[in-house]
């Protein structure tokens, strides 16, 4: 992983803050921070269970609201590629850009000097205070492309056989 994906540690950051970690937060923030994928609070409430059998909905939503407010995670829509759904992820060194493929719903990520220096002219340019960026992609990734392409050539080898057998 490079050094700009690279994830701040919530559960140092809490104790820092002061917060108390009960049991259930514990679980709540361990998903969190160990998530592969990007997950939303029914995700999280259901890996917490897994490591801490009482966690209750509220307090995923409340630890989740109590994460957003410290700045130490964002939330995502990733394109609503499924519906309304809210994805949390732990903010990483750097920000990143996500990708997201209409066709196979695949989530990239993707992190670039040339976004710090966007960010950085925001400021500069309009005098603007940046607390949250966001930027979202969509479209068709590689491997979808690459199908495209090759289902492309097939057609034309067919086309091509029928042409020479007929
Ligand atoms: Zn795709
Ligand atoms: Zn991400």
């Amino acid at each position: 992983m490079t050094p700009a994906l690279e994830r701040r540690w919530l559960l140092d950051e809490l104790v820092s803050k002061g917060v108390r970690i009960t049991t259930q937060r514990r679980a709540i923030v361990e998903v969190i921070q160990e998530a592969k994928e990007h997950l939303d609070a029914g995700a999280v409430l259901e890996l917490a269970r897994q490591r801490e059998p009482n966690v209750d909905r509220a307090t995923v939503y409340r630890t989740i609201e109590l994460l957003k407010e410290l700045r130490l995670i964002d939330e995502l829509d990733l394109m609503h590629l499924e519906g309304e759904k809210h994805y949390y992820e732990v903010k990483t060194m750097k920000d990143h850009i996500h990708l997201a493929c209409f066709r196979c719903g695949r989530i990239e990520e993707f992190s670039s000097p040339l976004f710090e220096r966007l960010k950085a002219e925001i400021s500069k340019r309009s005098g603007f205070n940046i607390r949250v960026t966001r930027l979202e992609v969509g479209g068709s990734c590689r491997v979808c492309m690459s199908g495209d392409a090759a289902a492309e050539q097939e057609e034309k080898d067919e086309k091509t056989e029928a042409a020479i057998s007929g």
